[in-house]
């Protein structure tokens, strides 16, 4: 066997499972029925009638079961292997998260259920906001928004409410040219102009760029602390200066909280608002679309902002209160993803501050040691050597010396049972290869990766058309991810 997991399994091809149907098939047994039949044509209106019956699959249980675990066999998970896909924070998320969760009484709780019923549900949030306000250093914290992106919106729709509040509602954003996508896309849907702000040789925001920019026009400036090169902004402090004296609000993109926790805090380094990404540090099982939850945390000039309704605690109990004037309004259906929540609010009880703060610590110091194991078999642009939470590296010397790129190695990793870092992000780095290790990752597993990413480079340069082949060992080859993306094939034929 060789040293590396490896992805040789048994692999399913599997059809849609409206390929399987039979007719007259079922996978249920409903009882005799023992009440008078009723035509539904008389008890609808006519037009909710259907004059064919809905093209479901007819199938049996067993089809609909092997269907289902074929196809979850085709999905990579970080419960079956390390998962260094940079920026989203891919760390094994404890399974009694998952059974707090799924507890009946959160489980089952209608979102209507009156206030005097679901005082359990409310405390939870309401604590839970309390505790992100700890972690963080912002007055105030709202649970609302489904995910980052949704928090980062929430948080510029404030922003725009209090400038507007002071009649100034300014033009422009300033976003640091290694910014994630989601920041400019949150600028322009609230109505604002995005102006990039360039970074130093070092991968910093340059403090003179900023002041250059930094005029009444601009609302106010979105940074990422860590960046997403994996450094912290060592003039953070400068910058908040600058942009508060000229009247401007700092944003803080929170994704990269878990390189903070218990260390420092955002509200303390100068940011304004910030999101939280529940589903990356805060423990739920992301990667397919969500659900998520990105709550917004606030300083007190916005404090009066936060959307509505907010969980209040009060001598008779716990309450959702309308009663704020100043609110920017409803930003999600109920209150926000509460299965998240609830396991937000799980990890948060379970590891405590200490804790917290040792989640932080060892994902800076898993991070350090992969960069250790990697740094002389990949170019690293940044950092003196060091890094916070995530290892960014660039195919630069590999491309010059063997034609192997960062979709290469991507691919070679694949082959060895290891999900890809994520490539060509930054887009500051060229050929960004972009690896978070996260805390829960043992030292042998780091080494194993290290290993893996060792051997890529050592192949490139003795047999680099192996790499242009991979991956190998998986269900399918290297896909064509052009014609996938723009001819996708739906159906099988
Ligand atoms: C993940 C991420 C976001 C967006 O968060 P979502 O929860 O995916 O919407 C924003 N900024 C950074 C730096 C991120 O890593």
């Amino acid at each position: 066997m060789s040293k590396h997991p490896g992805t040789k399994t048994i692999g399913f091809n599997e059809p849609l499972i409206f390929d399987r149907s039979k007719e007259g098939r079922s996978g249920a047994s409903l009882p005799k029925l023992d009440v008078p039949s009723v035509d539904p044509g008389e008890v609808f209106p006519k037009e909710l009638i259907r004059d064919e019956a809905a093209a479901l699959p007819q199938v049996s249980e067993p089809e609909v079961v092997r269907h289902f675990t074929r196809l979850s066999t085709w999905n990579f998970s970080v419960d079956h292997q390390f998962y260094p896909l940079g920026s989203c924070t891919m760390k094994y998320n404890p399974k009694i998260n998952e059974w707090v969760a799924r507890l009946p009484g959160h489980a089952n709780l209608h979102p209507y259920t009156p206030d005097r019923l679901a005082q359990g549900a409310i405390e939870i949030l309401w604590e839970t906001e309390r505790m992100l306000g700890e972690v963080s250093g912002m007055a105030g914290v709202s649970l609302q928004p489904a995910a980052g992106a949704h928090g980062e919106l929430t948080a510029l729709m404030m922003i725009r409410k209090a400038l507007t509040d002071r009649g100034d509602p300014r033009k422009k954003v300033l976003i640091p040219d290694t910014a994630h996508g989601t920041n400019p896309a949150t600028v322009t849907l609230n109505g604002y102009t995005v102006e990039a702000v360039s970074s130093t040789e070092e991968g910093f925001l340059d403090p003179e760029s900023v002041a250059q920019k930094m005029d009444d026009s601009v609302a106010a400036l979105m940074m990422t602390n860590p960046n997403t090169i994996g450094l912290f902004e060592k003039h953070i402090g400068e910058v908040a200066e600058i942009v508060h004296s000229r009247g401007g609000f700092l944003f803080g993109d929170g994704a990269n909280l878990n390189a903070l926790m218990g260390c420092g805090r955002p509200g303390d380094f100068g940011i304004d608002a910030m999101q939280f990404n529940l589903h990356k540090t805060f423990s739920t099982p992301h990667g397919g679309g969500g659900p998520g939850s990105g709550p917004v945390g606030v300083c007190e000039a916005l404090v009066q902002y936060l959307p509505t309704p907010r969980p209040v605690k009060t001598a008779e109990g716990f309450l959702l209160s309308q009663d704020f004037p100043n609110t920017i309004g409803r930003v999600r259906s109920f209150l926000g993803n509460f299965g998240v929540i609830v396991r937000a609010y799980a990890y948060l009880r379970e590891l405590g501050a200490p804790g917290l703060k040792k989640v932080s610590q060892m994902a800076v110091l898993n991070a350090n040691y992969l960069l250790h194991l990697i740094k002389d078999s990949y170019h690293i642009p940044f950092g003196d050597g060091r890094c916070m939470h995530e290892v960014v590296a660039s195919d630069r010397d590999l491309l010059k010396e063997t034609h192997v790129s960062t979709l290469d190695v991507a691919k070679g990793l694949i082959d060895r049972g290891f999900h890809p870092p994520t490539v060509y992000f930054p887009l500051v780095v060229k050929g960004a290869l972009m690896c978070e290790p996260t805390e829960t990752e043992s030292k042998e597993a780091v080494e194993e990766f290290a290993a893996a990413m060792i051997e890529i480079a050592e192949l490139a340069r003795t047999d680099p058309e192996a790499l242009h082949a991979a991956p190998q060992n998986t269900r399918l080859g290297r896909l064509d991810e052009t014609a996938a993306a723009r001819k996708p094939i739906l159906k099988a034929e």
